[in-house]
C-alpha cells in the first residue's frame, strides 16, 4: 500500500456529500472582523489531470486542501499503442476510491484507419466503460488540431461522422466533458493590449493569432451544434462552458439545453472579474448545473504541477496555497478586490461570491455525484491549515 494511501485509510471520516467536517473555509484578509469559521463542505473536483505517477501527491493535495475526490480527465485511451487507460484505472483503484477516471479516445488513429471512424470511436468508448471509465473527455484538439480524412482540414467538433461516438456516450450514461476553443484573447494579437499577455509571453505557442485555425466564434458554433444534436447525452462544457468571458451566453446555453452543464476549472480569474452580484445570481439560478473543477495538473514532483495555468517557471507551494485559498475565498466569501488564484491569467483583482451553504454543497459535490453517479469512498477528517 502507498504510504499516503495508508494515511488516507486511517483518516476515514464518512462518505462524501453527506458529512460535515470542522475547519475554516475561505480566509478573509480584507476584513478586520474575524470570519465565523464554518464547517468545511464535501468536495469533488471534476477537472484534474493526474499523471500515472502522481497518485501520492494527489492524495496529499486532497488531504491538505479539503478535497474528497478527484476526477482525472487524462485517462488516456483503452487501446494500443500505450494502453494508458489501464494504468490510470489501476492508479484510481489504488487511491482507495478517491479518484475516478474519464477516458479519452483516439481521434487521429480512428480517422486514419477507418472510414466509419465515429463507429470505431464508439466501440472504443464501450471498451473504456467496461474497463471502468465513468466519462469521456474531449480535448480542444477536436476542432483545432486533429486532421480530417482529407488531410487538409481539421476535424470539426460537429463532424456528422462523429455522431455515433456522442450517441454512444449518452447510451452508456457517460458524461462528456468537452473543451472547445480557448480564451478569446488567444485569437488576438499578442501585444500590449492583449489581456492574456503574461500567459502568452510565457507560452508563445498558445497563441492562435494568424494561425490557420477556425475562428473562436466558428468553433463555438460547432460546439453548440454538437450539444444540440444529442439531447440524451450529458455535456459538461469545461472552463465555464468554454465561454467564461460571456456569462450571458453561457446562461443562454444552459437555458436552451437541459443536457448542458459547466465546470469552473481554471476560470475563477475570468469569472471573478465580472460583477459579483450578477455572478452570484448566475450561480443561484443555475445551482443544479455548475460543477466545481480546478484544472489541477498533478505529477510526481513539484516541477510537474500545474495550478490552472503556469508561467515559464515551475510553480511553487506558494502558488498552490494562493490557488486554493483564493478559490475557496471566491466561492465562499464576499471579499472584494483580492488576488485571483492564477494572476498570470490577467492583471486584475476579483470579487467573491459568498454563496449560500445550500448552493455551495451543490457546486462542490452534489451536482457531480448526481451527474457522474460516483462519490469518493472516503474523505479526510480535516482540510487545510
Ligand atoms: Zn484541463
Amino acid at each position: 500500500m502507498w504510504p499516503a494511501l495508508a494515511m488516507v485509510v486511517a483518516l476515514v471520516a464518512g462518505s462524501a456529500c453527506g458529512c460535515r467536517r470542522s475547519t475554516s473555509a475561505g480566509k478573509s484578509e480584507a476584513t478586520t472582523a474575524k470570519p465565523t469559521p464554518r464547517p468545511r463542505l464535501p468536495r469533488i473536483d471534476v477537472h484534474t489531470h493526474v499523471s500515472p505517477e502522481g497518485l501520492e501527491r494527489a492524495l496529499v493535495i486532497m488531504n491538505q486542501w479539503g478535497i474528497d475526490g478527484m476526477v482525472n480527465l487524462s485517462g488516456g485511451t483503452p487501446g494500443p499503442p500505450k494502453h494508458r487507460l489501464e494504468g490510470q484505472l489501476e492508479m484510481a483503484r489504488a487511491s482507495g476510491g478517491r479518484i475516478a477516471v474519464f477516458t479519452n479516445v483516439s481521434f487521429v488513429r480512428a480517422v486514419r484507419t477507418r472510414p466509419d471512424y465515429g463507429v470505431a470511436l464508439a466501440e472504443e468508448l464501450r471498451l473504456a466503460k467496461e474497463m471502468g471509465a465513468i466519462g469521456l473527455k474531449i480535448p480542444k484538439g477536436l476542432g483545432l488540431g486533429y486532421p480530417a480524412p482529407d488531410g487538409e482540414h481539421v476535424l470539426a467538433v460537429d463532424d456528422p461522422k462523429l455522431d455515433p461516438l456522442f450517441e454512444e456516450a449518452g447510451k452508456l450514461g457517460m458524461p462528456v466533458a468537452i473543451h472547445t476553443g480557448d480564451p478569446k484573447a488567444f485569437w488576438l494579437p499578442p501585444d500590449a493590449k492583449n489581456e492574456r499577455l503574461d500567459e502568452l509571453r510565457a507560452h508563445p505557442d498558445w497563441s492562435f493569432f494568424g494561425e490557420p485555425v477556425p475562428s473562436w466564434a466558428e468553433l463555438y458554433a460547432q460546439f453548440e451544434r454538437r450539444v444540440a444534436r444529442h439531447p440524451r447525452t450529458t455535456f459538461i462544457g469545461v472552463h465555464f462552458g468554454n465561454d467564461p468571458e460571456d456569462p450571458d451566453s453561457v446562461g443562454r446555453m444552459l437555458d436552451k439545453y437541459p443536457n448542458f452543464f459547466i465546470d469552473t476549472a481554471a476560470r475563477v480569474p475570468e469569472i471573478g472579474r465580472h460583477d459579483a452580484t450578477k455572478m452570484r445570481q448566475f450561480f443561484e439560478k443555475y445551482q443544479d448545473r455548475i460543477l466545481f473543477g480546478t484544472d489541477l495538473g498533478v505529477g510526481p514532483t513539484q516541477d510537474d504541477m500545474m495550478y490552472g495555468s503556469n508561467g515559464s517557471q515551475a510553480p511553487t507551494l506558494d502558488d498552490e496555497r494562493r490557488y486554493f485559498e483564493s478559490t475557496w475565498r471566491y466561492f465562499e466569501t464576499r471579499d472584494r478586490q483580492f488576488e485571483s488564484p492564477t494572476p498570470i491569467q490577467g492583471r486584475w483583482k476579483i470579487d467573491g461570491l459568498g454563496l449560500s451553504e445550500a448552493v455551495l454543497r451543490k457546486l462542490y459535490c452534489e451536482n457531480a455525484a448526481r451527474l457522474l453517479k460516483w462519490k469518493p469512498a472516503v474523505g479526510p477528517t480535516a482540510a487545510a491549515k
